[in-house]
């Protein structure tokens, strides 16, 4: 059996481990140039190798390929592939029939990082031989042939779903889902949302189905669709029999007749939006049947992730905090519904389409100063202008705080939360984040 994959990187280079191992003929062709650190992989693997370029003649023969996440199907290689019938799969759709493993699969459009590895730490702090993958970490496809876990919590792009035809989490979680990536799906909404929900296409009545029954897109799908997994509903209004909610400012799991409650107070995420991903991580837990001790002590220790809501410093009684992942409208609602000061928010960069109207209430509410880190800022000064009192722009993150810290007094915060891509400015958004914090170090 000839297994082509198409990109050298991370999950390429994986599956081509896992696919030598189990016996594939094994090639890799990448149309950019492979890392340094893969090639020495591929080559102590002897597995042959191409870069700069995709030949046909050795591609087009493949029984079976696997295309990194990043290549979109419209690329030519792609269609040629899907032309002559040849199944394109994505590497947990590779990786999954090799492994025994219980998996638990999260999805979304915001919050699947986080979620994620609080999940992970759960189960680990609780003892479970549990590995982290997907998006995040070492591939998947790499550790199911080094054969080292019981369980994996892997976060899924919907990108990774498009790939999948036969693959099932046991017990997958839909974070929430807003628009975004629409470029990859022909600009309709639709079409974004069906990919999500493939998480669960393929799971059975054993499985479990945990998903935010707030989100307008999800409760929707589900009036015309139906999955035969079990559904584990979190809400931050609504109250369930078999679900998870917060009431009276306590988090209520209750699954499978067991309850589990725990003070808001004593979780260390903070954020409505966390508390959602504190409900979804626990109900994992809890049918991971981890002790009650356990999942409290860990949920009051878990510090959260780099970039997401990071408090950085306190000088002269000002919070700075990087959300520099917040990359659309979504995450940066939540970020201002959390701030529980008058703010001085520094936003902008490449924006993929954004309302910012849905921000005004929270703006008008809570944002004492703007400032505009972007080329192109029109939109944001039109939205809000007349809104705030202050509002400048900058081109660079040494300006931005640095005129944050002069607009801002005792008792504020400033925040990055840019609702926007970063590559005007930025090479991504975590150098974007780790700039934040060096110009706030510096101050
Ligand atoms: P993802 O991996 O899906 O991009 P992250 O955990 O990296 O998600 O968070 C991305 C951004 O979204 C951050 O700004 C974070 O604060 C925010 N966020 C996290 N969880 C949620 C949620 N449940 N709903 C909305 N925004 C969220």
């Amino acid at each position: 059996m000839r297994l082509v994959i198409l990109g050298g990187g991370e999950s390429g280079v994986g599956t081509a481990i896992l696919g030598k191992k189990k016996g594939y003929d094994v090639f890799v062709s990448d149309f950019g140039k492979i890392k340094g650190n893969y090639k020495e992989v591929l080559i102590i693997n002897e597995i042959a190798w191409e870069e700069d370029k995709h030949t046909e003649d050795l591609i087009l023969n493949a029984d079976v390929v696997m295309k990194s996440p990043g290549i979109p199907d419209k690329s030519p290689i792609v269609k040629k592939l899907l032309a002559k019938e040849i199944p394109v799969l994505s590497e947990i759709e590779f990786a999954a029939p090799f492994t025994d493993a219980t998996i638990i699969g999260i999805t979304g459009s915001n919050g699947k990082t986080t979620t994620t590895m609080l999940t992970h730490h759960l189960l680990k702090s609780a003892g479970l031989n549990v590995g982290l993958g997907g998006n995040i970490g070492k591939s998947f496809a790499w550790q199911v042939a080094d054969n080292k876990f019981d369980s994996y919590v892997l976060e899924l792009s919907s990108f990774q779903l498009d790939g999948i035809i036969n693959f099932k989490p046991h017990i997958a979680i839909i974070t929430n889902i807003s628009p975004d990536h629409l470029d990859r799906y022909d600009y309709k909404y639709e079409n974004y949302i069906d990919s999500k929900f493939r998480i669960t296409m393929n799971q059975t009545e054993d499985d479990y189905l945990i998903y935010d029954a707030d989100d307008e897109a999800i409760t929707e799908w589900f009036k015309t669709h139906t999955t035969k997994a079990k559904l584990i509903p979190f809400s931050l209004t609504k109250t369930f029999s078999e679900g998870a909610y917060i009431k009276n400012n306590k988090m209520e799991i209750s699954i499978n007749q067991e309850e589990f409650t725990m003070d808001t107070a004593h979780i260390a995420l903070e954020g409505k939006h966390n508390m959602k991903n504190a409900m979804a991580a626990t109900s994992v837990a809890k049918l991971m049947q981890i002790r009650k001790a356990t999942i409290r002590e860990s949920l009051s220790n878990f510090q959260g992730v780099e970039h997401r809501l990071e408090k950085v410093l306190k000088i002269q009684n000002v919070q700075y905090i990087n959300d520099s992942k917040a990359t659309n409208v979504n995450a940066t609602f939540f970020a201002l519904d959390s701030m529980s000061t008058p703010t001085v928010w520094i936003v902008g960069g490449v924006d993929k389409g954004n309302d910012y109207n849905e921000l005004m209430s929270l703006v008008r509410e809570k944002v004492k100063a703007i400032i505009c880190l972007g080329v192109d800022n029109k939109k944001i000064i039109d939205v809000f202008g007349n809104v705030v009192d202050m509002m400048i722009e900058v081109s660079n993150m040494n300006d931005a705080v640095r005129m944050a810290q002069r607009l801002s007094e005792k008792g504020d915060t400033v925040l990055l939360s840019p609702a926007c891509a970063s590559f005007d400015l930025f090479e991504n958004y975590e150098d974007r984040g780790n700039q934040f914090k060096q110009a706030v170090k510096n101050l």
